[in-house]
């Protein structure tokens, strides 16, 4: 169908009808679950090989309809998820990555010294982004999971087995999804009122279920409460740990919090939120990703993917 869209269009006069035709053709394609939003997994119809390769100005052509048709289809998939805005689309990930350090103040004795993983809040970069965490693992909600990949919002989760081992299944769609499972602990505790021993089965403990279950060992954790102390540290190096993100906002169904005194988003901040549902706010996960999203784009931020900075 792109093919043709291209072609068509060089008769100036049926421009507008075509562009009209290609949002409709574009919504159709996302409703039916194929629209990739590139061309990677899209083929022309048979016949139609030749004009897609026949000019560099159709080439041209051909990637300027490709980029209207995948954002009709952010429009229409935004529209679907009763967005009025379609979040803003990440720069690519960064050729060279970024040197994380610990945040001032947030050291412990010997941080650098010992190799320690760096705790840390806003990752440095000048570009307009935010990255979300998602904790725990209390809501498996299906609708978070498609509003997500329909979306195409990158999210990275911190998990404690106690919630996730009702069903793991849930966690595994996640990661089929391209999301990063990351290890906050197995129970839960607060970690700095726990032995160097006792840390250490929390989170090495979590590394094995996630290996286990999902095949991966995490090397990003997450300690319960944003609480650690130098052992909490040590015993996630010991287990193979080589970031500590804590986050910079906490977006709830019904709210922010900040940390900062300006009460406001930052290039390259870490949001954290939970896998909460009615049970524990007054609404679902896709209410809070609305809430979320809203702010984000009205600010002018898109959502990338941590992983791709570390
Ligand atoms: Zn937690």
């Amino acid at each position: 169908m792109r093919v043709v869209v291209q072609n068509d269009e060089r008769g100036a006069g049926r421009r507008g009808a075509v562009r009209a035709g290609l949002a409709a053709l574009t919504a159709a394609a996302v409703a039916s679950g194929c629209a990739q939003g590139d061309a990677s997994g899209t083929r022309p119809a048979p016949g139609q090989q030749q004009a897609q390769s026949a000019t560099p100005a159709r080439a041209a052509d051909s990637y300027a309809a490709g980029q209207r048709a995948a954002r009709a289809a952010r429009a229409a998939a935004a529209k679907r998820w009763g967005l009025s805005e379609a979040p803003l689309v990440a720069p690519p990930p960064p050729a060279k990555k970024p040197r994380i350090t610990t945040r001032d103040g947030f050291e412990v004795d010997d941080h650098e010294e010992l190799g320690l993983p760096p705790v840390f809040t806003t990752v440095p970069t000048k570009k307009k982004i935010v990255f979300l965490t998602v904790d725990d693992g209390a809501e498996k909600d299906p609708a978070f999971l498609r509003m997500m990949g329909d979306l195409k919002i990158p999210y990275t989760a911190f998990l404690s087995d106690y919630l996730i081992k009702e069903d793991y299944g849930y966690f595994k769609k996640m990661q089929a999804k391209g999301v990063v499972l990351n290890n906050h602990t197995l129970h839960h505790r607060y970690l700095p009122g726990l032995s160097y021993a006792a840390q250490k089965r929390e989170i090495c403990g979590m590394q094995d279920v996630i290996e286990k279950r999902y095949g991966t060992r995490p090397t990003v954790f997450r300690p319960p409460y944003g609480n650690y102390n130098q052992d909490t540290l040590r015993a996630a190096k010991a287990c193979g740990i080589r970031y500590a993100p804590l986050w910079d906002e906490e977006v709830y169904v019904d709210h922010w919090e900040y940390r900062e005194w300006d009460q406001d988003l930052h290039p390259g901040d870490i949001v954290l939120t939970h896998f909460r549902g009615r049970k524990d706010w007054k609404g679902t996960m896709p209410d809070m990703i609305r809430r979320f999203l809203k702010k984000v784009t009205a600010e002018g931020y898109a959502v990338a993917r941590l992983e791709d900075y570390l």
